[in-house]
């Protein structure tokens, strides 16, 4: 039963330095992004656009857009496109 324990510790630990990684390396990457002159893509993304990439990971997907390249940080494929099909931007009637 103690082995049990310590494993399923050890899976636990690891799965938490996973997570703290991926979420460091996410930061990073805003970071330079932004420094690169991109800025955060607040419009609608099509599905066939996470299709096209092959991404499981939409829900974490936040685009950043320069010119008219986009690229993703919601994933470790850090996906990039300059196709602007399945991107819509919001108009802002207000
Ligand atoms: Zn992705």
């Amino acid at each position: 039963m103690a082995f049990a324990n310590c494993r399923e510790q050890v899976y636990i630990f690891s799965w938490l330095t996973d997570y703290t990684d991926t979420k460091e390396m996410t930061m990073k990457l805003k970071e330079k992004l932004k420094e690169e002159g991109y800025s955060r893509f607040r419009g609608a993304v099509d599905a066939s656009v996470y299709e096209y990439f092959n991404c499981d990971r939409s829900w974490k997907a936040e685009w950043y857009l320069k010119e008219d390249h986009f690229r993703c940080c919601g994933c470790k494929e850090r996906c990039e496109t300059s196709d602007p099909e399945g991107f819509q931007l919001f108009l802002d009637l207000g």
